[in-house]
């Protein structure tokens, strides 16, 4: 026997199961329960509202705090034959009416509305005279003055609570931490929903983190992995984003920049060529990303140091939604962790903010220089235990070695204390290996009783180690944030040689050479590892896809998933039948697109199956 929620994902979706938790909501919700759902992104939030929507009389009315993409949702419900639309500000007098017509003529199963919008007395009105079937609040975090994407309309969302008590409403968002999840309850009045809270894990990311050296270089390498695919390209401030993009476009690589200080023209273009274009690098600040719903971005890379842990988590999940492998890449230095400690000393907030952020950025940075499993670490810090290494992170793949440093240690920390707790790593470092150098015999550092006692190691190994240090919180960096190395607390346990120190060993020269160069042959493998005598299918049938898309104005990953056109592919079926069977496809869309995809399927050899 088939539930009814089943029989939809099965027919509207053209999905064979559920994933996690989804029926079970589902349930609760088209039996008018409340619930609030916690999910990491790409784990299928949707379905968790659009499922009870089609099942229940009545329309669903979505809040969705982002106007500019809320066309893109309703265009992919409406390639599934679902009756939807969106209100907002963006549509001229007339399409309002016609929306609001049909909203009293009962014939749309969702509605899309901006919170703004729905908070009106005209908007309240209408909803008390239409059959609302539930409410759908999306990006729920956006009520939490905690969180990062605080939107004071939402806190006026206890309104749908007072006026339509009934009806059942659904609250989503993929913001892991605690607090936030105790202020949406609040906020929202859901003191009776119940709660799904999934794992945060997103098995399909694979976290790497490399030392920055030459971060251009570095970028141009990690990008020819990953050429013709969509990404995200971070950085802290706008300047960088705007040198980064030219940069980029001039290496030959289809890069545009997004930040807040563009006009809005400007910045709403970039936004939508990159949901609508195949392999478009965005280079962002993190103004960018909030809501991008595009399944198929394969890779997140930071050129700068995030702020928190949770910022990590929200930005590299915007890769693989579609579950197909992607990657995080953070490339850091010691200078990032100056650059935010500056930051946060300059910044207008309240000193206990100040230490609240600086918490965050140490979590951060216990994270990039953990020789253990990333992904460990990272679930670690919202509470989550996961058991065994993930083997999809680079400390589990390349595991580093690690010895004990406590003689290093002794020898960095004494070299800071001697030198007066004054100077930044390069000094330091410039002491320790006794280099003739102007300023270190100016300031009589030559005569200090660490002048070239770490002759061992050579200056990027030096620096790894006092990045090490810091991240261990051995060494703090100074809060006026010039780059200034102090002791700690804890320094002094170490320097009387009570603590041993384990370091991971940093590579020398040599090493790194080797690295790179394998590291190289790695890269012409790309994400989606498709392989050669496959290339012609798999670009006609994105071409296929890509014509669709542009004679209706959308994006191509609303005609098919990469992962349905992955499984045509790989399966190569012969028959309509063959074609609804695929992952992706259900009735309306077959019924669409069924005969020119099983048209390219059926000119290409079929696969072979070993
Ligand atoms: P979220 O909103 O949680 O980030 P989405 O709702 O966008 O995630 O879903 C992520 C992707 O997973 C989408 O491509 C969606 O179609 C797909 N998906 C969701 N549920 C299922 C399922 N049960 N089976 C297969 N694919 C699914
Ligand atoms: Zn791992």
């Amino acid at each position: 026997m088939t539930s009814a929620a089943l029989d939809v994902l099965r027919r509207v979706f053209g999905y064979a199961a559920f994933r996690g938790e989804q029926e079970a909501i589902i349930g609760r919700i088209t039996g008018g329960g409340d619930a609030l759902v916690l999910m990491p992104t790409g784990a299928g939030k949707s379905l968790c509202y659009q499922i009870p929507a089609l099942l229940r009389t009545g329309t669903a009315i979505v809040v969705s705090p982002l106007i500019a993409l809320m066309q893109d949702q309703v265009a992919a419900l409406r390639q599934l034959g679902v009756e939807a639309e969106f209100l907002n500000s963006s549509q001229d007098a007339a399409t309002q009416r016609e929306v609001e017509r049909r909203l009293d003529a009962s014939e749309l199963k969702l509605l899309y509305v901006a919170p703004e919008r729905l908070l009106t007395e005209r908007c309240l009105d209408q909803l008390a005279r239409a059959q609302v079937s539930l409410f759908a609040i999306d990006e729920a975090h956006c009520v939490s003055q905690w969180g990062h994407d605080f939107r004071p309309e939402y806190r006026a969302l206890t309104i749908l609570h007072e006026r339509f008590p009934g009806i059942p409403r659904i609250a989503l968002t993929a913001t892991a931490d605690a607090p936030t999840r105790r202020e949406i309850v609040e906020r929202l009045n859901l003191g009776d929903a119940r709660q799904f809270i999934s794992s945060f894990d997103r098995p399909n990311i694979l976290y790497r983190v490399v030392e920055k050296d030459n971060s251009r270089s570095q970028l141009a390498d990690f990008l020819s992995g990953h050429a013709g695919e969509s990404g995200i390209v971070y950085c802290l401030s706008r300047k960088k984003v705007e040198e980064t993009a030219a940069w980029l476009v001039v290496q030959g690589i289809n890069a545009l920049p997004y930040h807040a200080g563009m006009d809005a023209a400007a910045r709403t273009l970039n936004q939508q060529r990159f949901l609508r274009e195949d392999g478009i690098v965005m280079t962002a600040t993190i103004a960018f990303g909030m809501g991008i719903d595009k399944p198929d971005v394969r890779f997140v890379a930071h050129l700068d140091l995030p702020k928190s842990l949770e910022g990590y988590y929200q930005e590299t999940g915007r890769a693989g939604r579609d579950g197909l492998p992607a990657e995080a890449w953070l490339c850091y230095g010691l200078g990032d962790v100056v650059a935010l400690h500056r930051f946060i000393a300059q910044s207008e907030s309240s000193e206990e903010r100040k230490r609240v952020e600086r918490a965050k950025l140490d979590a951060l940075l216990a994270y990039a220089e953990t020789i253990g499993c990333r992904r460990q670490r990272l679930l670690a810090y919202f509470g989550e235990t996961f058991a065994a290494p993930c083997g999809n992170c680079d400390n589990c793949t390349n595991p580093p070695l690690s010895f004990d440093g406590s003689v290093l240690a002794q020898k960095a920390l004494s070299c800071v204390f001697r030198s007066g707790q004054r100077y930044g790593v390069g000094h330091l470092v410039n002491i320790l290996r006794g280099e003739d150098d102007e300023r270190v015999h100016a300031l009589g550092h030559d005569v200090l009783s660490t002048f070239g006692v770490g002759a061992e190691l050579d200056a990027r190994q030096w620096r790894s180690v006092f990045r090490q240090l810091v991240a261990m919180n051995l060494l703090a960096t100074d809060a006026d944030g010039y780059g200034v190395l102090r002791l700690t607390e804890a320094s002094r346990g170490v320097l009387r040689g009570d603590v041993p120190v384990t370091l991971r060993r940093p590579a020398d020269r040599s090493e790194r050479r080797t690295a790179r160069k394998s590291q190289r042959g790695e890269r012409t493998r790309q994400s989606l590892q498709i392989a050669p005598h496959e290339t012609a299918l798999w670009e006609s049938l994105r071409a296929t896809r890509a014509d669709l898309a542009r004679e209706q104005g959308v994006p191509a990953y609303v005609i098919f998933h990469d992962a349905t056109l992955l499984q045509m592919l790989r399966e190569r079926p012969q028959t309509l039948d063959g074609i609804g069977a695929i992952s992706g496809v259900g009735a309306a869309k077959l019924a669409r697109y069924g005969e020119v995809f099983l048209g390219v399927l059926t000119a290409a050899a079929p696969a072979v199956h070993a």
